[in-house]
């Protein structure tokens, strides 16, 4: 046991990102990042900010981005908060209203929800999936207490509609419901809006998915302006400039040219669509998603074999060795032409 460890970091249990290999030898279908670039206006606007004022510290407030976020999403600049990626607004929220009290989320879902309750001390329970390894939302009605889950989910890739979010916002009203919609532009349907009707909703959202720059980091989150007074009182307590000034302004950008991303997103869309029906036809079982990425097993192969054989020849996917997703893999939609490589390969792995 390392001696310098503090009670605290002794405890940690820390998150397992997805590989992100140093060569560029693979087709990278593992971490749900976009096969395609993000638009060149949010390149030029970078440049645009690379000057000498990055000697100066950024704002604090990131007030250009929040301006920005508020005429996109039609929301007052105070039920808008920004942060360094959504992980870290997510982390500010487990902090500002979870801490120290009880929390729900589904057995299946992203794996960073348990790390921050260990992090911050919240006593958790995870629900049980249903059928098809969807979530039961009976039990997050009647939790009373927080309640968690990304929309769509990860890694399933289900989308709860918006009349279930109302209900479970109703039954939970003392309590903060924190809906993670890190994929919500491939299909879903946000319920940003509901932050004006409801005080204890509060919606987190990511550029590093739908809009391609998840090496900027970049996150937004949407609510009442207690609940983004309660996330502004733990980021001016950890670290007052979370988002430098290159990501505040590519933020902009990025919301300026929503039509270059609205196009990207279409076509991910597409392909999701023609891959499950690839994949179905080679007998796949496909969970339906409502995100970049589908959760797929086969009666034949062992996901952990697909994994493997795929990762020798240059494919990579994500593998969970978790109990009752231990045998899926995770595959995140890239180019057509990355699809047609995946393609080949299953084909051989199929073989055997
Ligand atoms: C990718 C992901 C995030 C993290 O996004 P960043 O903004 O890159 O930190 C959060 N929640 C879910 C469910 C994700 O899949």
């Amino acid at each position: 046991m390392n001696k310098f460890l503090s009670e605290l970091a002794k405890n940690l249990d820390p998150y397992t990102p997805g590989e992100q290999p140093k060569d560029k030898k693979y087709i990278k279908l593992n971490t749900n990042e976009s096969p395609y670039g993000p638009s060149p206006k949010v390149l030029e606007a970078i440049k645009t900010q690379a000057t000498e004022d990055l000697r100066l510290y950024p704002d604090p407030e990131s007030t250009v981005l929040i301006k920005a976020a508020s005429d996109f999403y039609k929301l007052p600049e105070e039920m808008i908060f920004a942060g360094n990626g959504s992980d870290e607004v997510l982390a500010f929220a487990f902090a500002a209203f979870y801490s120290g009290k009880k929390l729900v989320f589904p057995e299946v879902t992203y794996s960073f929800y348990p790390v921050y309750c260990n992090l911050f001390d919240v006593d958790y329970i995870e629900i049980p999936m249903g059928e098809n390894l969807s979530i039961d939302t009976s039990l997050m009605k009647s939790a009373s207490c927080g309640v968690v889950f990304p929309n769509p989910n990860a890694p399933t890739g289900e989308m709860i509609d918006l009349d279930m979010i109302r209900a479970i916002l109703e039954s939970n009203t003392d309590s903060v419901v924190l809906v993670d919609e890190a994929y919500i532009d491939f299909g879903g349907i946000s319920c940003s809006q509901l932050v004006k009707e409801y005080e204890n909703l509060l919606v987190v959202q990511t550029f590093s998915k739908s809009r391609s720059l998840a090496g900027m980091r970049i996150g937004l989150a949407f609510g009442s302006v207690q609940l983004i007074e309660g996330l502004n009182r733990v980021k001016n307590s950890f670290n007052s400039y979370p988002l430098d000034r290159l990501a505040q302004y590519a933020g902009v950008a990025a919301l300026e040219d929503n039509e270059y991303y609205v196009k990207m997103q279409s076509k991910i869309i597409k392909t999701r669509k023609e891959t499950i029906t690839e994949l179905e036809r080679m007998g796949f079982g496909i969970l339906n998603s409502y995100a970049n990425f589908i959760f797929v097993s086969h009666s034949m192969v062992q996901a952990e074999d697909i994994y493997k054989k795929l990762k020798e020849n240059n494919v990579l996917v994500r593998y969970f060795k978790k109990p009752g997703i231990d045998n899926y893999v995770r595959i995140t939609i890239g180019t057509d032409d990355q699809m047609k490589i995946l393609f080949q390969n299953l084909e051989k792995i199929l073989k055997g």
